[in-house]
């Protein structure tokens, strides 16, 4: 199946997320799809303080049918998704 992710997206990302798709067959790079930031304590503090930042984890979800169906904790990728 051929997907529309971007050429940079495929070396930051793992196979394994490029790869996964919701119930609906939907991709991380589908316009059904959102991306949840999860911070720890501390990077609401350094929200709270204006400081920019960094989430401990991504979550892919489907707006349709709700499954998260992808997730990482991966440095690299959180950085790139820091505000
Ligand atoms: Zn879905």
């Amino acid at each position: 199946m051929k997907t529309k992710t971007e050429k940079w997206q495929q070396g930051l990302y793992p196979s394994e997320i490029i790869t996964a798709t919701c119930n609906c067959g939907h991709n991380i790079d589908h316009e059904k799809v959102g991306l949840e930031r999860r911070y720890s304590f501390w990077m609401n503090l350094a929200q709270f303080l204006g400081v920019t930042p960094i989430p401990h984890q991504l979550i892919w979800y489907c707006r349709q049918c709700g499954k998260e169906f992808a997730s990482t904790s991966d440095r690299d990728i959180c950085d790139y998704y820091s505000i």
